[in-house]
């Protein structure tokens, strides 16, 4: 498979290199390289376990690698001056949930928004703009604590989305949501690809993924299996889906169960 162009002839917005990641004895991340084009929307895909959440959370500074170079926007991820300088131009929704609790939505968003240089009169109304874009106006005023795990995605979508960043990090963001919701985030997400913004997501969520991508990557058992365009790696497959099944090999006989008979 053909290593993904750059959609705008620029350097890749997300380079990995030879990248190893280890738990105690596991090696969760076993030299994988993988570049991420600026302007794409980038999804990594692969089996439970492959290693997705680590790639995700070394690429957003959340975790560092033990071995491998991290390029960001320009920056190596190996000092602190390269993680404050990234940090500014990315927006992250992590897999799990960034807010700070007690607080409601709209004030995490201005507390965020003051800290990215927003005054609160910008924050507020991008805010607002943001939550009718996906229906979550009515989530605003409450406190994180109380909103269900789709509201709490929305609301850390939002609020990430407020400085406008360049780069969008997204840990599985349609996990969670329901298909009205998907449908206006995918929808939000279409529109920024459209203006430019690159977009690195993890997902299961095939059919999705499928409908936004411009690249993706199968990651299995630490290493890249595969990536190109999204038109590469379908080729003759009907669909997204069964391109990765068939990357991955195929599912395991069901076993008799004999004993269940209820
Ligand atoms: P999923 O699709 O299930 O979310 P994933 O592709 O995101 O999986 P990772 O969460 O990156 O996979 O995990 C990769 C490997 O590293 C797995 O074998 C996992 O058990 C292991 N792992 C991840 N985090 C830890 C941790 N904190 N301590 C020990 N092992 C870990």
């Amino acid at each position: 498979m053909t290593s993904p162009t750059d959609v705008r002839g620029a350097k890749p917005a997300v380079s990995l290199r030879r990248l190893v990641r280890r738990y105690g004895a596991l090696t969760a991340l076993d030299g994988l390289d993988l570049e991420v084009p600026r302007g794409a929307f980038f999804a990594l895909v692969g089996r439970n376990g492959a290693g997705k959440t680590t790639t995700f959370r070394i690429v957003a500074g959340l975790s560092e690698a033990d071995e491998g170079t991290v390029r960001i926007l320009g920056h190596v991820l190996d000092s602190g001056a390269g993680r404050t300088a990234v940090r500014a131009r990315i927006g992250l929704v992590p897999d799990f949930c960034p807010l700070f609790e007690p607080l409601t939505v709209r004030e995490n968003a201005l507390c965020l928004g003051r800290f990215r240089g927003l005054g609160p009169r910008t924050a507020g109304e991008r805010l607002e703009e943001l939550a009718g874009a996906l229906g979550a106006e009515g989530t605003l005023d409450r406190v994180v604590t109380g909103l269900s795990r789709g509201q709490r995605k929305q609301a850390a979508l939002i609020v990430a989305m407020l400085h406008a960043p360049e780069m969008l990090l997204l840990d599985e963001p349609f996990s969670g949501l329901d298909p009205i919701s998907a449908r206006s985030i995918r929808a939000l997400l279409e529109e920024l690809r459209r203006r430019g913004v690159t977009v690195f997501m993890t997902s299961h969520t095939l059919p999705l993924v499928e409908r936004v991508a411009t690249h993706v990557a199968i990651l299995e058992a630490g290493r890249l299996l595969e990536t190109g365009t999204l038109g590469e790696m379908l080729g003759d497959a009907s669909c997204l889906e069964e391109r990765v099944v068939s990357a991955l090999g195929a599912g395991r006989p069901l076993p008799e169960l004999a004993w269940y008979a209820p």
